[in-house]
């Protein structure tokens, strides 16, 4: 193989993907990609482990934004990522998202559908009356107000998505290569060429760090610090009998959320705080549904109060410990390193919009169709939080 590239992604989720795909279909870029991914089954990443859902509902206007770009993108997706008239098959089911609040949470949620409607979303606001004959099923009490995005709003299959991107990369010319990066050659302000576990050094122009909850080691690898940790989340599989009908992905103001999943439904909750250390390991504590998701699901749905757990799952948040937002860019310090990472709850839905300009970045060294400045690491270096409200 040639070991001389002009882009090399490490870390082929659906952020690599993206970026892979994104550089490989423009037409102001002929250089050569390549992805180094050292799972190729995915199994264990964010993306594979990810509930998918897609909504405009944020309080920073750039995560509005991507959104509304991934909307438009999922769209025209089976168009876009067809591969030889083969259509990409990749669902995005509109069936809205739903945050509910109380009277305590009312002010914040105002105030975050308030930037929304100024950066053009429809996110409409629902009293207990208008929750109540909307979705029968919910139970009201103590809840203030809801935000309900019904158009462009809902989820996607993120397996799917990744490796529709994958696909379409890979037959735009870019090349994947199941390895596992473990260094960095930096010579002063420039990534030289990463090495990988098989003894392999590959030359690259630029280097993009798409590497997920590990993006800190290929950060440390090149001598810049980010606080990207890894943390764990539980997706748990509920069979109900009497399914509510209609039902949005919704978050409860305890936090917890729940979702339709073909005939079952998936729901869950970020544990508080004090309770969600760096984490690597991928077992599911059945206890934290008995003892906390449950009774907030049952106390929100009474139908959940009959419920099973047929299968539940753990992933990894790329957490960004300052403030919950991505980063997107380069270290002032070295010019050809993006970053791609620290996507907390929400990088599946900015995937496309990802992809799309670190591709700017290549091809024109800057920011082309959304201005994502603000993700870069000024505030990082500064360690001045852009902190996102509408995050879980
Ligand atoms: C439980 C859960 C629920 C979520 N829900 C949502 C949601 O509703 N909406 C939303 O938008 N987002 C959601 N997310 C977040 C979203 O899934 C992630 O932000 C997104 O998938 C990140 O994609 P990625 O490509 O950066 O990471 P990953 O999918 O983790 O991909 C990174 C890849 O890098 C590879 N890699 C790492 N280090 C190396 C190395 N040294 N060499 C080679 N390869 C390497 C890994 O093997 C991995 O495949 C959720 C995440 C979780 C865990």
């Amino acid at each position: 193989m040639d070991k001389s590239w002009d882009v090399i992604i490490v870390g082929g989720g659906v952020i690599g993907s993206a970026c892979a795909y994104f550089l490989a279909a423009s037409p102001d870029f002929q250089g050569r990609v390549l992805v180094v991914e050292r799972d190729p089954t995915y199994q264990n990443g964010s993306t594979a482990r990810s509930v998918g859902g897609i909504r405009q509902q944020f309080s920073t206007p750039e995560n509005i934004w991507m959104s509304q770009f991934a909307a438009e993108f999922m769209g025209g997706v089976d168009r876009t990522l067809a591969v030889d008239d083969e259509l990409a098959d990749v669902p995005f089911t509109k069936k809205g998202y739903l945050i509910l609040a109380s009277d305590e949470g009312r002010a914040t949620l105002e105030a975050n559908v308030a930037i929304q409607h100024a950066h053009g979303a429809s996110t409409l606001m629902l009293g207990p009356d208008e929750l109540a004959s909307r979705f029968s099923w919910l139970n009201t009490a103590g809840l203030s107000v809801g935000s309900f995005g019904s158009t462009d709003e809902g989820w996607t299959d993120p397996y799917a998505l990744l490796q529709a991107f994958r696909k379409k990369a890979r037959s735009l010319g870019v090349t994947y290569l199941n390895d596992d990066v473990v260094g960095v050659v930096r010579d002063g302000t420039r990534i030289v060429s990463v090495s990988t576990s098989s003894g392999d050094e590959h030359s690259c122009g630029w280097l993009v760090n798409a590497a997920g909850a590990q993006a800190r080691f290929i950060a440390d690898n090149a001598g810049i610090q980010i606080p990207v940790r890894s943390r764990k989340r539980f997706i748990f599989v509920i069979d109900c009998q009497n399914a509510p009908e209609g039902c949005p992905l919704t978050f409860d103001p305890t936090g917890t959320y729940f979702r339709p999943e073909g005939q079952y439904f998936i729901c869950g909750k970020a544990p508080d705080p004090e309770d969600d250390p760096d984490c690597d390991d991928l077992e599911v504590d059945y206890d934290f549904f008995d003892e906390v998701v449950w009774p907030n699901l049952a106390n929100r749905v009474p139908v959940f109060e009959a419920i099973k757990v047929v299968n539940a799952w753990a992933g990894h948040y790329a957490y960004n410990t300052l403030d919950q937002n991505a980063i997107i860019g380069c270290h002032p310090d070295v010019s050809n390193l993006i970053f791609a990472n620290g996507f907390s709850g929400h990088g599946l839905q900015q995937s496309p919009a990802v992809g799309r300009a670190v591709s700017e970045i290549v091809t024109t060294g800057g920011y082309v169709s959304l201005d994502l400045t603000r993700f870069g690491f000024d505030r990082i270096l500064s360690e001045t939080p852009l902190a996102e409200q509408n995050v879980f």
